[in-house]
């Protein structure tokens, strides 16, 4: 707890500050008069941890930005604005529900969105309530009456199927209740895994159900967590679909955000914050501020009468297994012999894998273990019918997976392999489109992605 009112800022910062008689909290308007550079915004903390001569603030659209003090910086209070803080972070008056707006429910699970920075070692730790949220984001009380609640904090690595049980069960109960939409917020490592098991588990939606993360912390210069988070609101509460979506920036210019669908979507860049592309298909929208533009016509639509299908069990005894040359069939033997129940190959092309993988291969089919084939490529569709390694395969009885991305084909086989163990009833299953996991067609407009 500090009553600091300049928390963080030392050395020429805090007396370039203090001269000027600015607090945390203030508005205040920053030029740079050599650069003809105005901006205007909160006067943030700044982590102990953080270079002097800096001075940062939140603009009105949620980013934190630093600006460094030069010799034409000019600083003037706007207006005198949240002067509580507490530890170092700025605590704004929670805004007051308004009644009528759609009811949305927000489930954190963990990740980079639901982490705060401690601004006294520049750690991030996770924590959000949805105290905590309004503060981040208060306009989102102008969209949608919201309840938050923590049900995991974990990173998304460390998902499990049972997880997606958990979660899947939870999204459900909201529903149940009445919700107009659901939000769960996640790490974005893997929330295109989670995104595929929800849209699996979560059949006949009345309502969208958006997964949401951020790629860099909310109280980090140029964060991504209050946008993305804005706009996965802005969906649930009043999107025409029903459908399971994750929503993320859409470029990087921070203008609007992509709605994915979630058995088409991956994470595609480790840092950058659009890092999320729909695959084999177009995303279902963009979500600007004011508006949602649909980008296609071929959604699920929002209809509160009816009546949800819950069914969410997933096998854990399902691997996912990259081809590479030079790979021998005792992996796969491994497999087999260690008890798994389906293998899901991430073959090389249009699906093949080297003839010295046949033998492994067959024999596994052999003992009841569905292999299913997916593509490295990981833009286009599998085609075991061009070349002879494909027809081979084919006829050792290895499912092709269509267009399927092979994290989604993954976690479809664990949720087929909980309902069903018969290889024919699993082959139907795998090569029915379920959740728009497979697209009857593969336009040339899919690649480049948008
Ligand atoms: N690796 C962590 C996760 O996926 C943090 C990264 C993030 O949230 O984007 O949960």
């Amino acid at each position: 707890m500090t009553e600091d009112p300049l928390f963080g800022y030392r050395g020429y910062a805090r007396t370039f500050l203090m001269s000027n008689n600015i607090k945390i909290g203030d508005r205040v308007r920053i030029k740079k008069l050599k650069e003809n550079f105005t901006v205007e915004g909160i006067v943030m903390p700044r982590s102990l941890l953080a270079e002097d001569g800096f001075i940062e603030i939140k603009l009105d659209n949620g980013y934190n930005i630093g600006i460094r003090i030069t010799d034409d910086t000019v600083i003037e209070k706007v207006k005198e604005e949240r002067k509580e803080f507490k530890g170092g972070l700025i605590v704004p008056e929670i805004p007051k529900p308004r009644p009528g707006l759609p009811k949305v429910s927000i489930i954190s699970t963990g990740g980079t969105i639901a982490s705060k920075v401690d601004y006294r070692t520049g750690a991030v730790y996770p924590a959000l309530t949805s105290e905590d949220l309004y503060r981040a984001v208060p306009e989102i009380a102008n969209i949608a009456c919201i309840e938050a609640e923590v049900l995991f904090s974990i990173f998304s690595e460390n998902m499990t199927p049972k997880h997606w049980e958990i979660i899947a069960q939870h999204v459900a109960d909201k529903i149940n209740k009445g919700f107009d939409g659901i939000v769960v917020t996640h790490g974005t490592d893997t929330m295109g895994y989670t995104a595929a098991a929800l849209s699996f588990a979560l059949q006949d939606l009345p309502v969208p159900v958006v997964l949401v993360g951020a790629q860099r912390s909310s109280d980090r210069p140029s964060s991504d967590a209050a946008i993305n988070l804005y706009s996965a609101v802005k969906v649930a509460a009043e999107a025409p679909f029903a459908e399971v979506v994750v929503v993320m920036h859409g470029s990087i210019s921070d203008d609007y955000c992509l709605v994915h669908r979630g058995t088409k979507v991956r994470k595609m860049h480790t840092s950058r914050r659009d890092a999320f592309r729909t695959v084999n298909d177009t995303p279902l929208a963009r979500v600007y501020r004011d508006r949602i533009e649909m980008l296609s016509n071929n959604y699920k639509h929002r209809d509160k009468s009816r009546r949800l299908k819950l069914k969410n069990k997933f096998d854990d005894k399902v691997v996912l297994l990259k081809v590479y040359p030079g790979m021998k069939g005792d992996i796969i033997d491994y497999i087999v012999d260690s008890g798994y129940h389906g293998i899901v190959l991430e073959g090389t092309g249009l699906g093949h894998t080297p003839e010295t993988l046949f033998p492994a291969i067959k024999r596994a089919i052999r003992e009841g273990i569905p292999v299913v084939m997916t593509s490295q490529c990981i833009w286009g569709r599998i085609n075991m019918n061009v070349y002879s390694t494909g027809r081979e395969l084919l006829s050792l009885g290895v499912i092709p997976g269509e267009d399927m991305l092979p994290e989604t084909a993954y976690v479809k086989l664990s949720w087929v392999l909980a309902q069903t163990r018969d290889l024919d009833k699993v082959r139907e299953l795998m090569l029915t489109n379920i959740a728009g996991e497979i697209n009857p067609r593969s336009l040339i407009s899919y690649y480049p992605p948008l």
